[in-house]
């Protein structure tokens, strides 16, 4: 990990996903606001998914149908994880956000989706102090896709 990060919420919060699939589900325009990576859009279409993305405002986003992503089963699991081992690293990183700025990763708490999504993993299990080797690894795919888009153009 070579980049800085900027910690814009205290590290000593606890938070467990409790997999409840709640931010699985929205009705905002149709989509996930959680951002995908052009490299992600190529994998999720290579799948076979061509439907499955929506494009707004030059940023791409799984569809929603019926109020829950597209790839939500019916048993509130994620498609994508059961059939292909892997979903998109904001889903994995949820409820954090994170915006990479030259060098420097800021991290935020996405309050107002969680909030919308009733997400109920907070106070819950570590300290993300305690995780946050996990969360650099999802960091290091992240700056990854971000220096080939770079290198691309
Ligand atoms: S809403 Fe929160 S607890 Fe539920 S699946 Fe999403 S991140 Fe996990
Ligand atoms: S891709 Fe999977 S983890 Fe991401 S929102 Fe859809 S069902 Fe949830």
């Amino acid at each position: 990990m070579k980049c800085r990060i900027v910690l814009g919420f205290d590290p000593n919060m606890r938070f467990e996903c409790v997999k409840c699939g709640s931010c699985c589900r929205t009705t905002t325009h149709n989509i996930v606001p959680l951002q995908l990576y052009p490299q992600e859009v190529s994998r999720i279409r290579d799948m076979g998914y061509r439907d499955s993305i929506a494009y707004i405002g030059r940023v791409h986003y799984i569809r929603a149908v019926n109020s829950h992503c597209i790839f939500l089963t019916d048993d509130d699991l994620c498609m994508l994880r059961l059939k292909h081992k892997w979903s998109p690293v904001n889903c994995r990183l949820f409820p954090i956000t994170v915006k990479l700025i030259n060098d420097t990763f800021i991290l935020n708490m996405n309050w107002e989706y969680s909030s919308k999504v009733s997400c109920k993993g907070f106070g819950l299990g570590p300290t993300i102090a305690e995780r946050f080797k996990d969360i650099e690894e999802l960091l290091d795919e992240i700056a990854e896709y971000t220096t080939y888009s770079r290198n691309a153009y």
